[in-house]
């Protein structure tokens, strides 16, 4: 992590986390300034606006663990083997969304079947929802990221849940 620079746009929003040798090339070259940190950088902002599509985060495995910190859904173990659960079954409708995934143990989503949650006798112990994030960065590395406290203020506008 300390070995990692945070890249800002000119309008200050978090576009990249990029190694320290880059960040000195973008510095050396003029293309960005130093915002945080003095012979180690640790957050550089872009000297001009650079203009990038929007990518649409999808609900991956590895988004799903990470949005859920890797704990069943139902139950709240960590030391127990995961999978991915439809709150509402595949086979009964429920899609392949942010809403309708969760990290479950494996305990929980063989009792659960091909059951709702309710039907299962099965309570979530959080709703499911659309993480709010920066795509442009992963997000599980997004999520890594927020732990910085050099970071933080530049992250945490950006972390959340979108209902
Ligand atoms: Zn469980």
């Amino acid at each position: 992590m300390s070995d990692e620079v945070l890249v800002l746009n000119h309008n200050y929003q978090p576009l990249n986390i990029t190694s320290r040798r880059r960040a000195a090339v973008l510095l050396f070259l003029g293309k960005a300034h130093l915002v945080e940190g003095g012979e180690s950088p640790s957050v550089v902002r872009l000297n001009h606006f650079v203009r990038r599509p929007m990518p649409i985060l999808r609900p991956t495995r590895k988004a799903i663990f990470t949005r859920d910190g890797h704990r069943c859904v139902y139950c709240g173990a960590a030391h127990l083997p995961l999978t991915i659960d439809h709150v509402v079954p595949r086979v009964r409708g429920g899609r392949d969304e942010w809403d309708n995934l969760v990290c479950c143990c494996t305990y929980c989503n063989n009792k659960k079947g091909d059951r709702t949650p309710e039907e299962a006798g099965l309570l979530l112990l959080a709703p499911p929802r659309r993480p709010k994030c920066l795509p442009y960065i992963s997000y599980h590395k997004f999520v890594t990221a927020l732990r910085n406290p050099r970071w933080q203020d530049y992250l945490a506008p950006y972390a959340g849940s979108l209902a």
